[in-house]
């Protein structure tokens, strides 16, 4: 049918490539809607008896890639994404909880996971209790006396990576009924499938993306629990952005190589700090003297990307020293490719009660460091430099 210019720049020419003919890197699907040719097909599509794609909050092609590459790296079934990693911790316990119900969580929590599960949740009638993942008696005395619907944990932790215990957590969570949904951000998609947490969450912000440009997250459980999330999840509304989730796609072809390097340099550094005698402290699970080394190297492959350390002398000298670095862009977030600092204080928990603040290891003078790909000696020299700079004799 003939149609007029201003017609046509609405139904522009159709491309279509044939089905032997396929793009090596897959086309963002750019498009909120998708039609089919009739209303009994469509009727179908609604109805779940034919697949195919109807609007992008939903799900949409560029997306779906993505959530079967993420489901089966992590090695469960299925994937639903979000627009950021926050959105799968809001939306996940909003889904997962009703009023009357308790959810166990932890000190060492991000910080906007307590804000959601002490705060968020709370008004809406969900209890809780807030423990250490160190405080293994506390776990099995809550999960026993308390029923409680979810718990929800991570590891390494930040700042100070401390390891949870997995199987003692999964373990009594399910002798008590309680799922357990794990924020696997810092260990990776390749850390942790083989250890029987329910759900876990990402936020492809981090290391997924790697390049600091473009922020997502993802549920990833078994078919079953997502199909129960979905609704829910989609109807909150934190839907990814296909030209996100492309990006996202594109920064995963190099995740295994840049994982690999942040860890090995991490541990270089970790070494380097640990030898120096104006370091009082340094905490990197891949260091034999970090306190739960061992049952790090039982659960992981690798140790992460994260390095925190204590100077000696405190705070005024680990500030001095992270305004000293060069290669280190003083920034908050982690698993980049470019390597960040942040004094640990000011990455929040000032609202945690003294005593776990203590027990979280948040102390004032701790440095977080997350070490991206740069050249290792490069890094190493600039730390060198800084430290001489703030403690020349040492
Ligand atoms: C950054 C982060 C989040 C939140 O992800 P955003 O994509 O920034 O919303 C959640 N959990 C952990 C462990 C994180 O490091």
């Amino acid at each position: 049918m003939r149609m007029k210019r201003n017609t046509r720049v609405n139904h522009p020419p159709q491309v279509n490539v044939p089905p032997d003919n396929r793009a090596l890197v897959a086309p963002i699907y750019q498009s909120v809607k998708f039609s089919f040719d009739d209303v009994q097909q469509t009727e179908r599509h609604l109805r779940g008896e034919r697949e195919g794609f109807f609007y992008s909050r939903t799900s949409n092609p560029t997306l779906r890639q993505l959530e079967l590459l993420l489901a089966e790296l992590q090695g469960r079934e299925a994937c639903l994404l979000t627009g950021s990693g926050v959105a799968t911790i809001a939306a996940s316990l909003l889904s997962l909880c009703r009023s009357g119900d308790h959810i166990l969580a932890f000190a060492e929590s991000y910080g906007p996971t307590r804000y959601i599960v002490q705060h968020l949740l709370a008004k809406y009638g969900v209890a809780h209790t807030l423990l250490s993942i160190e405080d293994t008696a506390g776990i099995e005395r809550v999960l026993t006396a308390t029923p409680t619907r979810v718990v929800i944990f991570e590891s390494p932790t930040n700042p100070v990576t401390k390891i949870a215990d997995i199987e003692h957590l999964t373990a009594h969570a399910k002798a008590a009924g309680a799922l357990t949904v794990m924020d696997n951000t810092f260990a990776g998609f390749h850390n942790h499938g083989h250890l029987p947490v329910d759900i876990f969450l990402h936020s492809l912000t981090k290391f997924a993306s790697g390049h600091s440009d473009v922020m997502g997250g993802a549920i990833i459980a078994s078919k079953q629990l997502i199909a129960q999330m979905t609704k829910d999840v989609v109807s909150i509304g934190p839907t990814l952005d296909p030209h996100a989730a492309f990006l996202i796609q594109r920064g995963m072809r190099t995740y295994f190589l840049r994982y690999e390097r942040q860890c090995v340099t991490a541990m270089a550094i970790s070494r380097m700090l640990e030898a120096d005698a104006r370091v009082a402290r340094v905490f990197y699970p891949g260091l034999a003297s970090h306190p739960q080394h061992a049952l790090a190297k039982q659960q992981m492959s690798d140790f992460g990307a994260v390095v925190s350390f204590e100077l000696n002398g405190g705070y005024g000298e680990s500030d001095r020293f992270a305004n000293a670095l060069k290669f280190f862009s003083m920034a908050a977030s982690l698993g980049s490719a470019e390597s960040l600092v942040m004094p640990a204080r000011l990455l929040g928990g000032l609202d945690l009660p003294a005593a776990l603040r203590a027990t979280a290891w948040m102390t004032p003078g701790l440095v977080r460091m997350s070490i991206g790909i740069e050249d290792e000696e490069d890094l190493i020299a600039d730390l060198k430099s800084a430290l001489n700079e703030i403690a020349p004799t040492g």
